[in-house]
């Protein structure tokens, strides 16, 4: 299927290494001929800069969510090079290791701050600047991952879970703001995927272990059907859906026992 991609133009924060789920979106964006922007946090930059080698990305710019400063700067140069958007992925989390572990009682003020701020407010402080640029290129979509901690009491995940429901009100709230502008927002909710942030979950391995043997289909989700999901949602082809949650977890979710 042609998802009509070809020359489009989108950026994708949150690449950190190859086993990114960010990446495995550039990858599947970049297959389908779009152009693209890729942002790293400062002590990314040399691997970022390898993988951007690699799709091609013609512009790769510093962008820490929690810097107003980086994120004025990264669309005032996709406005300088570009004039318009189409796409945005919006693939990162982030709280004090000592947050994702323990008794979600002892979380402090300072990690719950932190975690909301980096994980669920930065998806409104890169919506606003890219909604201009998509409303001159005549759509947009917006895209953010998720994770079913959201609505579930999952051991040591903890403030992450209290994050990702916030970001999931946001992406319904970022729906209603931009749906008359004819932009999109939707999250990918994956299950557990070996990745540097998943590693900082304790308890992780053993999460993972669980969804591979009781999910409906019996595996954990492999990085580049993330990626399929995460074109389509970009494209004209899933115009009609905005402001959901997409599970794509193997058949996880809707298990009762
Ligand atoms: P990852 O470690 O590869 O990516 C996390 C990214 O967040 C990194 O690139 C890091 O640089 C970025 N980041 C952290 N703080 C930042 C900041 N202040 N400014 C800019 N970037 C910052 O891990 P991943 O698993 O690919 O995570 C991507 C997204 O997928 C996250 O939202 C995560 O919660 C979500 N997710 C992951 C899983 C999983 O099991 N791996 C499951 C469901 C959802």
């Amino acid at each position: 299927m042609d998802l009509g991609l070809s020359g489009k133009r989108a950026i994708v924060l949150g690449i950190a290494n190859h086993r990114s789920i960010a990446w495995a979106i550039a990858q599947a964006l970049a297959a389908e001929g779009m152009q693209l922007c890729l942002t790293y946090q400062e002590r990314m930059e040399d691997a970022v800069r390898q993988l951007a080698a690699k799709v091609d990305a013609p512009l790769v710019l510093p962008c820490d969510v929690q810097r107003d400063e980086e994120i004025d700067a990264v669309f005032q140069t996709i406005e300088r090079e570009w004039g318009t958007l189409d796409v945005l992925v919006h693939s990162l989390a982030f709280a004090p290791r000592e947050a994702l572990a323990g008794d979600f009682l002892n979380t402090s003020r300072e990690a719950f701050q932190t975690a909301l701020d980096i994980s669920a407010y930065s998806l409104v402080a890169v919506s606003r600047p890219a909604a201009p640029l998509m409303e001159r290129a005549g759509a947009g979509s917006i895209l953010t991952m998720t994770y079913l901690g959201s609505e579930r009491a999952m051991p040591g995940y903890n403030v992450m879970g209290v994050a990702k429901a916030a970001l999931e009100a946001c992406v319904r709230y970022l729906a209603a703001s931009l749906g008359p502008r004819n932009i999109r927002v939707n999250a990918i909710s994956p299950g557990p995927m070996q990745t540097l942030a998943a590693r900082g979950i304790q308890g992780f391995q053993g999460m993972h272990r669980h969804a591979s043997e009781v999910s409906a289909l019996r595996r954990v989700n492999d990085p580049d059907e993330i990626g399929a999901l995460a074109a389509f949602l970009a494209s004209h082809h899933a115009r009609g859906t905005t402001g959901e949650v997409h599970y794509m977890d193997c058949g996880y979710r809707f298990l009762g026992i």
